[in-house]
Order: structure tokens, then sequence, then C-alpha cells
């Protein structure tokens, strides 16, 4: 069993696992470290730099750094949570995002964060970049107008063979995810769900499964995002 460290979050003392990354080890003392590309399960990849903390005065990623005994971390600052502000800022205004008509308005993370940093109108301009919705899959709805690149569709859905159904494809401001559909062709409905539950906004939708749960009665309808008792 891993030896039981003991470090600070804003100067409360908190404890756990030798090793654990700090989003983790912050949860399980009941503080909320937002994050979009991390997932329960997942590889961290740090990518999104929304759960950016401060350490000894240098900004690191809490998804990817392990805490470590005595360690002081600041989270809930004004400095930081300026920054997270700007990086879901910088979201809304790169992708095309039009919440009211979004089957996943009510359970996106991207929505939820917005919410909860107070973001009534982005300090960037908008971009309004082309991009196309492939609808050609049987199971899947992909809107690239949506995604915000967290890699969670890669590190989460793969074949029989171990090998991801999403990749990316281009680069820079024309990178895209893709669904391989040689790969894809076979995706089971329970991957179709799982595809759509990872990702942390509106642009893996399973076809046929509109409105199942009514907006208004959604997880974050009901309890806003790092609120609940599990502070997911
Ligand atoms: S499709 Fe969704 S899960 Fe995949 S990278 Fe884009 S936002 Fe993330």
């Amino acid at each position: 069993m891993a030896k039981e460290i003991t470090f600070y979050i804003d100067q409360v003392e908190c404890t756990a696992e030798d090793g654990c990354f700090i989003t983790d080890a912050a949860r399980t003392n009941g503080i909320y470290i937002p994050t979009l590309c991390n997932y329960p399960g997942l590889k961290p990849a740090g990518s999104c730099r929304v759960c950016t903390v401060k350490v000894n005065q240098r900004h690191l990623t809490a998804c990817t750094t392990p805490v470590a005994e005595g360690m002081e971390i600041e989270v809930d600052t004004a400095e930081l949570n300026d920054m997270r502000r700007a990086v879901v800022e910088l979201m809304f205004t790169e992708g095309n995002h039009f919440c009211p008509a979004c089957e996943k308005s009510g359970n996106c993370e991207l929505q939820a964060l917005a919410y909860r940093f107070k973001i009534m109108v982005p300090r960037f301009p908008f971009q309004f970049n082309k991009r196309d919705i492939d609808a050609s899959h049987p199971k899947i709805f992909h809107d690239h107008n949506r995604c915000i690149q967290c890699k969670r569709c890669i590190r989460a859905i793969k074949d029989e063979q171990g090998k991801s159904v999403f990749a990316f494809k281009k680069r820079a401001t024309d990178i895209r995810i893709n669904l391989d559909h040689r790969l894809g062709e076979n995706l089971s409905d329970e991957l179709a769900e799982k595809a759509m539950e990872v990702c942390p906004v509106g642009s893996i939708l399973v076809k046929g499964k509109g409105f199942i749960t009514p907006i208004g009665e959604r997880k974050y309808d009901k309890i806003p995002i790092g609120e609940s008792r599990n502070v997911i």
C-alpha cells in the first residue's frame, strides 16, 4: 500500500497516497480543481490547462503533477481563476458553440465551467471558424464545431486490438479529431454511448438518442460543476 503523505491546498492540510496526481488528491480531500481534458480512468494528458495550479511560484497542470510530502499548492486564487476563465473563453471563441441547440446542454462541462466562471461575454473576438459535421457514421454524429481537442475520445475509445477509433487529422488551425470509419465500422452501442459520455462537450452524439433526459433535469442543471459531494 502506498505511503500516506501530507500536503497543503490553499493552506488547508490534506492527505493522500504518495504519487497520486494533484487533481485526484484534491478530490479525495473534497477540493475541486476544474479540468476539461482529465477523466477518471484515463491517462492524464495535461492538454487543456484548465487545471493549472501554482507550486513554488511555478504554474503546473494538476492532472499530471504528483503530490509530494509537504507540497504547498495554490488552487483557488484570483490569478489562477482568471487564467482558467481565459482558457474557457478561448474555447468558446475558437469553436462554434450554440448551447441552446445542443443535446449536451446541461451535461456539458464547458458550459458548466462558463457558468462557474460567470462568463457573459468573452474577452477575445469570436473566430467563426468553418467546421464541418460528420453524420456519415451509422451510430455517431460528430460535430467538429464543438470539439475542444481534449483527446478524451482518443484515449478512451479503442477497438478490440487496442487501436484508437478517434485520431487527430491535419495540423494547427485545421486540426480535427476524426472518427476512423474503418476501425469504427463495428463500433458497439456501448462504445458509442461511452464516446458520447467521455466527450465533455456535444461534439460526439449518439444518433437517435436525443433529449431522453429533458433540459432542466440534466447533471449540471441540478448541481453546478464542482459543487456535488464528490466534487466531479
Ligand atoms: S470530440 Fe469530444 S472528446 Fe474528442 S477531442 Fe473533441 S471534445 Fe474531446
